[in-house]
Order: structure tokens, then sequence, then C-alpha cells
């Protein structure tokens, strides 16, 4: 059985035990050993960052922006290989995970040309004779803690603008899926940066992520994940006086007005509620429906939702791979429970699956006559479970869509341009979407969102400089 180890100071180094990485397609699948780091490993890792960054980060650009272009053309390069391993240890279908792979080596080169444009200020001064510059330089050491559903494009959207800007890093993927993670890891070992500017700790939450957030030689934390641990990260990032950047969970709203065209809708309700098994942060879980097309939707929801073929990640045709763990098929299943007793009406799926391979197989599931205060519509289910909720007219589709804690992504599908246009003013979300899916969202542009969903500067795109540098400026009396 395959080992992997963390990377400090440019060595493959073994933790203080293994851990199996396991198929949620294929539970008798043990796609390697993946090694759990603990705190000494974290002081070993920031101390190799904390030594290179001096020279990575007055190096110069050209160096950068060779090394995250190599990285980039490689990931590229091996995309099918890189999705295919993603959605073995993940569970998202095969094409998912190589558009995922592909998307994380763009976000290496566009990030390659990114560290060439960073600019600055020449700014005159209000006394004579004296100039003013100011200048972006880098934040220092950074501890990056990512989720376990997007295993490489997550690491690589933090890690590509942190490398471009000359920051140091400090990995810790999440502990369930940290095959993607490591390929991306020894891609980035291989691309001739110096030892210790990257470095890679996996490992627990509680004891790696805990040990990075807490580090007096860490500057700056990025996470994404749970609301519940995000918001104390940022607890701890305030007490140690650590820059802090979080992406957390969403409750995202797919409103349908009465003028929608009904199989776009349609088409756009199921791509987003139930692709990637439901488990992205983007996802719509509740579907709000203008009372006019309410029983049209329904039904057509019904017979795509019938069409939708739940099976093995990598087998050809699947169009839902199985939920990622036992502890979140659980969660899911809760949650069918939970809107069944709440009066919610089942209108489909809801229930386990056996396939030929045991795995943590779920039929998608859809509740009608739901209320827009259930637990359903309120709580991150995080899964294939989605609700929807007929109201009367647009200003009660979003008045309900704005009523929620989170506000990552929010769609609107309708064929009026006033009610577009309005939507995309008054949604409370940071991505909004005219008919498009919630989730799907293009690399080179920010990412991020509002109240409870996002604490912090926005990540990707040219936006991502805000988190991963810091200001300086400069008076000259020349
Ligand atoms: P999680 O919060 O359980 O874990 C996220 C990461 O934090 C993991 O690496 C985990 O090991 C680490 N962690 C756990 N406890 C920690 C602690 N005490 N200190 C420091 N680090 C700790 O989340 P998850 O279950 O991996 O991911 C699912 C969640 O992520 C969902 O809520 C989803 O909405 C969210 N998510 C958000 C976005 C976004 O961009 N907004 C994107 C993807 C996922």
């Amino acid at each position: 059985m395959n080992e992997f180890n963390n990377l400090i100071h440019g060595e493959w180094v073994a933790g203080t035990g293994y851990s199996p990485n396991v198929n949620p397609s294929d539970l008798s699948d043990v796609i390697g050993r993946y090694t759990q780091g603990d705190a000494a490993q974290v002081d070993a890792a920031v101390a190799a960052a904390t030594a290179a960054f001096p020279a990575w980060s007055t190096g110069g650009v050209q160096a950068r922006s060779e090394a995250l272009e190599k990285i980039g053309n490689e990931i590229l390069a091996r995309k099918e290989e890189l999705g295919t391993l993603l959605a073995r240890e993940e569970g998202k279908t095969k094409a998912e995970g190589i558009g995922e792979a592909a998307r994380a080596g763009q976000i290496f080169k566009f990030f390659a040309g990114e560290c060439l444009r960073l600019a600055g200020e020449a700014i005159p001064s209000v006394r004579p004779g004296i100039g003013i510059e100011i200048t972006r330089e880098p934040v220092g050491v950074v501890g990056l803690i990512t989720p376990w559903n997007f295993p490489i494009a997550i690491p690589a959207w933090k890690i590509a603008p942190a490398l471009a800007f000359g920051n140091c890093v400090v990995l810790k993927p999440a502990d369930l899926v940290p095959g993607s993670a490591w390929a991306l890891a020894e891609i980035i070992h291989r691309s001739g940066i110096p030892a210790g500017v990257f470095n890679l700790v996996m490992g627990r939450g509680s004891v790696i992520g805990d040990a990075l957030v807490n580090h007096a030689g860490i500057h700056a934390i990025s996470f994404t994940g749970s609301v519940g641990v995000g918001g104390r990260i940022a607890v701890a990032c305030a007490e140690t006086h650590k820059k802090v950047q979080l992406e957390m969970g969403g409750k995202n709203p797919q409103v349908v007005l009465d003028d929608a065209d009904l199989a776009q809708a349609v088409e756009l309700c199921v791509q987003s509620a139930f692709y990637s098994t439901g488990q992205r942060c983007t996802a719509s879980s509740r579907l709000i429906v203008t009372e006019g097309i309410y029983p049209k939707f329904i039904e057509a929801m019904k017979a795509r939702m019938a069409k939708l073929k739940v099976g093995d990640a990598l087998a050809q045709g699947t169009d839902i791979g199985p939920v990622s763990s036992q502890s979140q098929i659980e969660q899911d299943l809760s949650y069918v429970e939970i809107g069944r007793s709440e009066g919610a009406t089942l209108a489909v799926g809801g229930e386990r699956l056996k396939r030929d391979t045991e795995g943590y197989y779920m039929a998608p599931a859809l509740f009608s006559e739901s209320a827009p205060g259930m637990r359903i519509n309120r709580e991150e289910i995080f899964g294939p479970v989605a609700s929807v909720i007929r109201v009367k007219d647009y200003d009660e589709a979003l008045a309900v869509a704005n009523d929620t804690p989170f506000g990552l992504s929010a769609g609107i599908a309708t064929t009026s341009l006033k009610y577009a246009t309005h939507f995309k003013r008054h949604a409370q979300a940071g991505m909004v979407m005219v008919n498009l899916p919630t989730a799907g969202v293009d690399y080179h542009v920010p990412f991020g969102g509002r109240k409870g969903s996002s604490y912090g500067p926005r990540e990707q795109g040219r936006y991502a400089q805000e988190f991963f540098t810091t200001v300086k400026t400069a008076y000259t009396n020349a």
C-alpha cells in the first residue's frame, strides 16, 4: 500500500501515523495511506517557510511567474489523471473531477501572469517636494486550511495567489481527501521553487489546523470550511493578530419566476442542487418558485430527476456520485427525516441506494410545499437535498431569498429584464446568477459572499491581492 508523507522544507517526512483514504464509491478501495502530522511538524513547516521568506519575497517576479506557469501546465497536462484521483477520493463524477483539475491548472496560469501585474501608486504629497509611493508587499508566512469538497481547486486558489505575491505557505488540506492536495504538493515541489516556500502538513483539523491558527510565526490564515470552525478561527486570529479570510457555508436561493423558460429553469435547478452530489458551497438548496409556474415546475423537476443516474463516480454515464463520507450521508438522511417531520412533502428521492459496490449512495431528494422557516430551509445540509418554496410574486421571492443568515450565491430564472436587473442589485449575496446555476463560476474573477458565508477580502481574480499582500506607504523628500 502506498504511503504519502508531509512536505516540510523540501523533504517528504512521516508524521505520527497513517490514515486510509477510502473511495466513497467503493469502500473496499483504499487509495493510499496518508500521514497524520502533529504540532511539532507545524512548527517545523513554519520555521522552513520563515527561513525561505526573505529570498522568495524579494527574489523577483520572473522566477515566481515561471514556477506558477510550470505548475499550471503540468496540472493541465495531467488533468485526466488528477481528475480521476479526485473523483475516486471525493465522489464527484470523473467529468466533474477533470473539470476541477483543469480549473486548478488555469488558476496557477492566471496567477503566473498576475504576479507580473502587481502595481502600486505614486501620489503627490500635500507637502511640497515630497513624493509618496504606495506599494503592496507580501504578508509573510500564510496558513491555508481547506475543506474536502474541492480537494484540488480550493488549495490551488489559495496557494497560487499566496506564492504569486511572494508569501510562503503551509497548507493543511482536509483529512478526508488528502490525495489531490498531496498530488498538487508533489507538482509544486518539482517545479523548482526553493525548499520551504511551500509546505504540506496533513492531519486532523483539531491538531494541525489549530496549531497553525495559533502559531506565532503565521501572519495570515485563509480558511474555507464550515461556519462553526470558521467562527472559532476568526476569534483565534483576532487574539493572535493575524489577518484572516474565511469562506464558509451557504443556503443559496434559486428563484424561478412565472415568466421563466421552464426547461432552462429545471435544468439549472437540477444542475445546481444535485450535481457534485449537492456538496458545493454554491449549491442551490432553496428553490423559490412563483405560484403560476409552481405545479408545472414540480412535475418537470420530478420527470428530470427520474433520469438522474446515481452511481460510481468513475463509471461511464454517472450523473451523481456518492456522498463523500459516512457522517455526511447520515447528516443528509437525517435532514430528509427533519423535512418530513416539519411537514414538507418529499416529492422525489431521499433514500439510501444500493449499488454493485458498497458506497455512500443516496437518491437526490426534493421537498415540495416547504416553508421558509423550516430547518431544511435555514440550515446548510451540504448534500443532494433541496426544497421548493411556493411564493406569490417576485417581491415575496426576493424577500424569501434574502431571509437567510448566509449570502454566498443567489440565482434567478426569468425572461424579464426588469426583474433580472432588480435581483442583481438587491439579492444579498456575493455572487448573483441570471438564468445560470448558482454553482459554477469563472476562475479569473472574485469569489465569495456576505453575511454568514464569508469574512474578509474576496478570493480569486485580481481581488486576491487584497488578502495576500499588505500595503506600504513610503514618503520621500528628494
Ligand atoms: P470543516 O469546517 O469541517 O473543515 C474545513 C477545514 O478546517 C478542514 O481542513 C478541517 O480539518 C479544518 N479544521 C477543522 N477543525 C479545525 C480547527 N479547530 N482549527 C483549524 N482547522 C480546523 O468543513 P468541511 O466539512 O471540510 O467542508 C464543508 C464546509 O465547507 C461546508 O460548510 C461548505 O459550505 C464549506 N465550503 C465553503 C466554500 C466557500 O468558498 N464558501 C467552498 C467549499 C466549501
